[in-house]
C-alpha cells in the first residue's frame, strides 16, 4: 500500500526496455537490507567519501545477496569520486586495472573495490579514445569513461547487479527494476542482449554463473542469442577466462554450471578438447567431468581446498587416449606417445584459459600417477604412499572407476592397502607377485609398456 502511494507519486520517464532516467526509491521499510550486513570497512567508505561531497553507494554482488539472504563474497562500492579523488581519501589504497580502472582501500586482509560511476561508451571511435575503446566486432577494450549515477547503472550486465544501496540512508536504488527480477528469481541482461554480449563477451559466462548460483533462471531474451555469440569467447583473453573459469567451477555450483554451459554451447570455446570428447565418448566423458565436479562441489560446501589442477586434470582427461592413439598410430611407442598427447593438449588448453604453471604441472603428476598406480611390487608401493601427489592421483583413479574405466580392482586395492598394517601391506604386495597380472613382477620393460597401452584403451572407456 504504502509503495503503491510512493511510486504513484514519483515520474517515471522510463527509456527503452527497463531502462529508466529515475529510479525507484525502495526505503529502509520496504526492503530487508540493514546496514550491519555489510561490511563495516564498507559501509565506513560510504560515509566518508559521502562526508567528502561525492555521491558513494554499495553495489553490485553483495546488494543483490544480502536481499536473497547469501552472505556476500566481497563489497563493492560506486561512486562519483575519479580513482585519483579515492586515493587521496584513502591512506590504505591502490588505483589497478587498466581496462577497468578502479581502487582497492585495503583492510588487513579485506580489499574493498572501489569504482568511479561509468557510462555506456560513444558507439563511434571519438577523441577520447585513449579513455574508451572497441574492436571491429563491438568489444570494449577499454571502458574509463566516466560518468553519472544514472549512467553507471545502465553500464551494469544485469539487471539484479544493479541496486545502488545507500547504507546511510539505508535506501536502494533501482534503475533497472532490478527488485523486481529478484522476486522473479530472473537473470536479465540491462539493454539490448546481443549489443550487450558484444560489447563483452563474458557477460555470457557471466549469465550462466549467477543462475547457477542464484538458482535462478536466465530470461528468454537474454538467453536467445548466446549460442550462437557463443564462439565469440575465443577472442577473450586467456588469463580473463583463467580467472572467470575458477569463478564458474570453484564456487560450489559447478556441476550445474558445467550442464548449462554445454547446453548453451559455451563450453566448447573453453574446452575445445574436451567437448570434443564429449562428442566421440559423450556418456563415459560427461559422466568423468560431472563426478569430479560433484565431489569438487561438496568439498567446497564442507569448506575443504580444492585444487584448480585436479579439475582440470578432469576436464581434459577424457581427451587423452585419442590424442595419444593417434600418435602411437603415426609410429610413436606408447609411453612417449602419452606424455606428448599430454603435453599437446594442456599447451592448448592454454591458449584458451591460461593455466599457470604452479596448475600444469600438478596436473601432469596426476596425470603419471595413474600410469605409476598399477607398478606396486617390491617397495614402489609404499614410494607412491609417500608421494606427495599420491591423494590427489589416488582421488583421480576413483573417478575414473566411478565413470566406468576398468582398472581390474586397482582403486580397491589401494583403499586396502592404506587401511592395513605394515604385516597385511607385506602380503598384499606378496599376492599381487603370483598373480603375475603383468603389474607385479616381470621385465621391467614390457611391463611398462603393457600397463600403458592398457590405460590407453581402458580410458576411451566406452
Ligand atoms: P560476485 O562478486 O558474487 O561474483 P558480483 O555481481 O559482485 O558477483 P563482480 O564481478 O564482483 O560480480 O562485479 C561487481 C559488479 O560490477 C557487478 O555486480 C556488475 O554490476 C558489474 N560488472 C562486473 N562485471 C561486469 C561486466 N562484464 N559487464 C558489466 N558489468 C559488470
Ligand atoms: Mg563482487
Amino acid at each position: 500500500m504504502l509503495k503503491k502511494l510512493f511510486q504513484s507519486f514519483r515520474p517515471t520517464v522510463r527509456g527503452p526496455h527497463h531502462q529508466r532516467t529515475t529510479p525507484e526509491v525502495i526505503n529502509s521499510s520496504q526492503h530487508s537490507l540493514q546496514r550491519g550486513q555489510f561490511s563495516r570497512h564498507a559501509v565506513s567508505i560510504v560515509e566518508r567519501l559521502q562526508n567528502a561531497g561525492y555521491q558513494a553507494y554499495l553495489v553490485g554482488g553483495c546488494v543483490r545477496d544480502q536481499l536473497l539472504g547469501i552472505t556476500p563474497k566481497d563489497f563493492d562500492v560506486a561512486t562519483s569520486a575519479t580513482p585519483e579523488q579515492v586515493r587521496a581519501e584513502f591512506r590504505n589504497a591502490r588505483v589497478i586495472g587498466r581496462r577497468f580502472k578502479l581502487v582497492h582501500v585495503h583492510f588487513g586482509r579485506e580489499i574493498i573495490e572501489v569504482a568511479t560511476f561509468r557510462a555506456n561508451h560513444p558507439e563511434s571511435e571519438e577523441e577520447n579514445s585513449h579513455q574508451s575503446s572497441r574492436n571491429e566486432s563491438g568489444r570494449i577494450l577499454r571502458d574509463n569513461v566516466y560518468g553519472t549515477l544514472e549512467e553507471d547503472a545502465q553500464r551494469r550486465d544485469f539487471t539484479i547487479n544493479a541496486l545502488y544501496y545507500d547504507p546511510i540512508s539505508e535506501r536502494i536504488l533501482d534503475y533497472a527494476n532490478g527488485v523486481h527480477d529478484i522476486r522473479n528469481r530472473l537473470i536479465r541482461l540491462i539493454g539490448d542482449p546481443t549489443q550487450r554480449y558484444q560489447e563483452d563477451p563474458v557477460r555470457m559466462l557471466r549469465a550462466v554463473r549467477f543462475a547457477a548460483k542464484l538458482n535462478f533462471g536466465i530470461e528468454k531474451h537474454t538467453v536467445a542469442p548466446i549460442r550462437q555469440l557463443a564462439p565469440m569467447l575465443r577472442e577473450i583473453p586467456s588469463a580473463r577466462l583463467f580467472e572467470e573459469s575458477l569463478k564458474l567451477f570453484l564456487s560450489g555450483q559447478a556441476a550445474d554450471t558445467f550442464e548449462m554451459l554445454v547446453d548453451l554451447q559455451l563450453f566448447d570455446p573453453l574446452f575445445p578438447a574436451s567437448a570434443q570428447a564429449l562428442e566421440d565418448h559423450p556418456t563415459y566423458t560427461h559422466t568423468l567431468i560431472s563426478q569430479a565436479l560433484i565431489n569438487t562441489d561438496l568439498r567446497v560446501k564442507q569448506g575443504k581446498p580444492v585444487t584448480p589442477a585436479f579439475l582440470f586434470a578432469a576436464m581434459l582427461w577424457p581427451a587423452l587416449p585419442t590424442r595419444a592413439l593417434h600418435l602411437q598410430s603415426r609410429g610413436m611407442p606408447p609411453i612417449p606417445a602419452m606424455n606428448e598427447a599430454a603435453h599437446e593438449l594442456i599447451s592448448e588448453q592454454c591458449q584458451r584459459i591460461a593455466i599457470p604453471k604452479r596448475f600444469t604441472m600438478p596436473i601432469r603428476e596426476i596425470w603419471d600417477m595413474q600410469e605409476r598406480l598399477p607398478r606396486r611390487s617390491g617397495k614402489r608401493a609404499d614410494l607412491l604412499l609417500d608421494n606427495p601427489r599420491f591423494r590427489a592421483g589416488y582421488d583421480f583413479l576413483l573417478l575414473r572407476e566411478s565413470a566406468g574405466e576398468e582398472t581390474d580392482g586397482l582403486g580397491q586395492w589401494w583403499t586396502d592397502y592404506q587401511a592395513c598394517n605394515e604385516s597385511e601391506r607385506r602380503d598384499m604386495i606378496r599376492e599381487l607377485g603370483s598373480r603375475d597380472d603383468g603389474a607385479g613382477a616381470g621385465p621391467r620393460k614390457r611391463k611398462r609398456s603393457g600397463s600403458k597401452r592398457k590405460r590407453a584403451d581402458g580410458a576411451s572407456g566406452e
